[in-house]
């Protein structure tokens, strides 16, 4: 009986970042069944993934020893089995390991000084394990060369935010939408991919709420929605100024909320004239008076939010997206008030605390930037050491390039999947091929994990204590509820040891002790102990006393701007950087569904799961299947600049004639192979969203 447990251990969904609360049901050292508690965000309620996608942590896939390199291993590549990796790898102890690990990038630090050695960490970790990573490589090697997902999904969402808002985080937590009477989803697929915030809009919905979506492709969430805008891929700065020009046209924006908290009006205004919605229906897709109907809405609603996703992130343009949401909240004063707000919707269930947490090459903890001799001069004295470069440093993308050019010889790569989750999937796999040293820390032998010439088993989310971030800036405690298999360690415990080998005096007994020293650094923890954590499970920061469960909403009284003033900044169109033509006449879009996580390796691994989806997929509209004389289920080829895959098509109306959609999660047919790696210039993130595509049936 599945049901049949001995005790229950309260720990947060591993997944996506709503960061649902969890009851986990174990029987002897097996987790058999998971229920929703009563967490801020969850309020009860689990998602199939929440639900039923536990079990990868008792698959025979695990890590369990430490593995080395053997000296006769093949060339570096893909062709490891995680059942069988012998041929490659061979047993080691811990003591060896974490030796042999050190020694490499203690090596090439010696040789080539310490900024040829980088480091990826993964907001799949805890925030003190977050914090650990990114302290290491500075403390270490004196640079910044350390980033992690943040920069493949909101990074240009948040350099959007910092440099009008001055703040990165949601200014509202998603639970506030029970209280607006407008909400425009952009750029987000929140029933497949943040479900259990995807049952509040509808509920808004369902209560008479006016829901605005807007997104290239069909969704769920179109069934609830008051307009659903299916414009054109990448047009998304003409739609939004064509909505921003209505509200300036026809008088409807909030002169009183723009005098008090805002600069750059006038600026916006002015450049917001050439964007009428008559001239930009064309280009959207979208006709003008339903464009104007959007934005008489928005702008006259009582409290309206916004909610967006990686489909307004992951453009070369990304930035200027966010830029023009925040422009239109702004505008409508629909910041700082109850049902009101900005947020992106976060994606992993630690990528707000991972970025909270520094591990970002731009930014200190707290989004202190690197280049402020002061906040250095702080980190230093908290850490006991000297100073570190104040250059920024290299983004995922860049490292990557770093090791192509010789630059970057080593790396420590610690939970990431690179080898599936960068753009353009066989340069960065070549990067790694090409390391003179990689140390891979994980629950699996994920596909980077068979670049290694060191794997470190971890332990997996359930397996640990410590505490997480979530999307509505909920900081939340972790339990351990059953030990990890064979000799793996938390995360947190191997980073302790491998500083320990690379001459750092870390002490570090417990994760408590992290939290507690990263909290000097972190104004955004203050009243957040650890012990108020393991007593009430969640506070929201910022907390303006002990006893005060945290800000739902933020900014009602200024921003942390010059003068509290928040800021405009107008949005040029720029096109995308790869544009349809004769040879690749389709455009291909990828992102997440229901089911799978990311690259797979969680819930390819879990049964229910994998039985539920278990065969690499991308979507077509029937009529263009009927043109490529393709049944429903049959195989086409997908072809790029970049390479090309074969893989099943599935009938799907909600994707255009000419979009293919297709999901990133299976090695076998890797969407990445396909993706663009251009970057927006601002948040250095690739441009995921938009791929010229040709389609041939297989
Ligand atoms: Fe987990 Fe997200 Fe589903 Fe909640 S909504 S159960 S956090 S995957």
């Amino acid at each position: 009986d599945s049901r049949d447990f001995d005790r229950e251990v309260q720990s947060v969904c591993p997944f996506c970042g709503v960061g649902c609360q969890v009851s986990l049901k174990i029987k002897g050292d097996r987790v058999t069944h998971v229920d929703g508690i009563n967490g801020p965000a969850n309020e009860g309620r689990l998602c199939v993934k929440g639900r039923f996608g536990f079990d990868y942590i008792h698959h025979p896939h695990r890590l369990t020893v430490p593995l080395i390199r053997r000296s006769d291993a093949p060339p570096k590549g893909l062709d490891v089995d995680p059942a069988n990796p012998w041929t490659h790898f061979r047993e080691a102890n811990w003591q060896e390991a974490l030796d042999l690990a050190a020694n490499g990038l203690a090596r090439l630090d010696a040789t080539h000084g310490g900024q040829s050695v980088a480091g990826f960490g993964s907001a799949k970790c805890t925030n003190e394990e977050a914090y650990l990573f990114q302290k290491l490589i500075r403390q270490r090697f004196g640079h910044n060369n350390v980033d992690h997902c943040t920069r493949l999904c909101h990074a240009s969402s948040v350099a959007a935010l910092m440099e009008n808002v001055g703040s990165a985080a949601v200014t509202a937590t998603f639970n506030e939408i029970e209280n607006a009477d407008v909400a425009i989803v952009i750029g987000a697929n929140p029933v497949e991919n943040h479900p259990v915030a995807a049952t509040f809009f509808k509920q808004f919905a369902k209560r008479g709420g006016k829901l605005i979506v807007m997104d290239p492709r069909g969704q769920a969430l179109k069934r609830h929605a008051t307009h659903m805008l299916q414009f054109r891929p990448g047009a998304d700065v003409a739609m939004l100024n064509a909505i921003m020009a209505t509200i300036v046209e026809e008088g409807l924006y909030d002169q009183q909320y723009i005098d008090a908290w805002t600069e750059n009006w006038e600026a916006e205004k002015a450049h917001l004239a050439q964007f009428a919605p008559e001239k930009m229906a064309e280009h959207c897709g979208i006709p003008a008076e339903t464009l104007r109907q959007v934005a008489r809405d928005f702008a006259t609603a009582r409290a309206g939010m916004i909610f967006w996703g990686m489909g307004v992130s992951q453009h070369i343009h990304g930035t200027d997206n966010s830029r023009c949401l925040i422009s239109l909240a702004l505008m409508c004063g629909h910041v700082g008030r109850p049902g009101t707000g900005l947020h992106p919707l976060r994606g992993q269930n630690n990528v707000q605390g991972a970025s909270d947490a520094g591990l970002i090459p731009m930014f200190l903890p707290d989004y202190q930037t690197v280049t402020d001799d002061a906040v250095r001069a702080r980190f230093s004295e908290i850490w006991g050491s000297g100073d570190f470069s104040a250059q920024r440093g290299l983004t995922v993308t860049e490292i990557l390039d770093a090791v192509h050019e010789g630059t970057i010889r080593g790396m420590y790569i610690l939970g990431e999947n690179p080898a599936m989750s960068d753009p353009d999937v066989t340069h960065a796999r070549e990067a790694l091929a090409k390391l003179d040293h990689l140390v891979v820390q994980d629950i699996f032998l994920t596909e980077t994990a068979n670049y290694a010439d060191v794997i470190l088993p971890a332990a997996a989310f359930y397996e640990k204590a410590g505490t997480v971030t979530n999307t509505n800036r909920q900081v939340q405690i972790a339990r351990a509820a059953v030990r990890p298999p064979g000799q793996a360690l938390p995360d947190w415990q191997i980073t302790v040891e491998l500083a320990r080998r690379l001459g750092l005096d870390w002490q570090y007994t417990d994760p408590s002790e992290v939290y507690t020293e990263m909290a000097r650094g972190m104004r955004s923890l203050d009243n957040i102990t650890w012990d108020r954590l393991v007593n009430d499970g969640a506070v929201t920061y910022p907390s303006l006393s002990p006893s005060d469960p945290g800000q739902a909403i933020v900014f009602g009284d200024g921003f942390p701007r010059a003068e509290g003033r928040a800021r405009f900044t107008p949005a040029a169109i720029i096109p995308p950087d790869e544009v349809p033509d004769s040879e690749f006449p389709m455009v291909m879009t990828t992102g997440r569904q229901l089911e799978h996580w990311h690259t797979g390796s969680m819930t390819r691994r879990s049964r229910v799961l994998d039985a539920v989806e278990p065969e690499a997929n991308c979507s077509l509209h029937p009529a263009t299947l009927r043109r490529l004389g393709v049944e429903a289920g049959g195989m086409v080829r997908l072809i790029t600049r970049r390479g090309e895959i074969t893989i099943m098509a599935r009938a799907d109306r909600a994707v255009a004639e000419d979009m293919v959609f297709v999901p990133f999660a299976y090695v076998e047919a890797a969407a990445n192979v396909l993706t663009n790696p251009a970057l927006d210039p601002y948040g250095k993130i690739p441009e995921f969203k938009f791929a010229a595509v040709r389609v041939e049936p297989a």
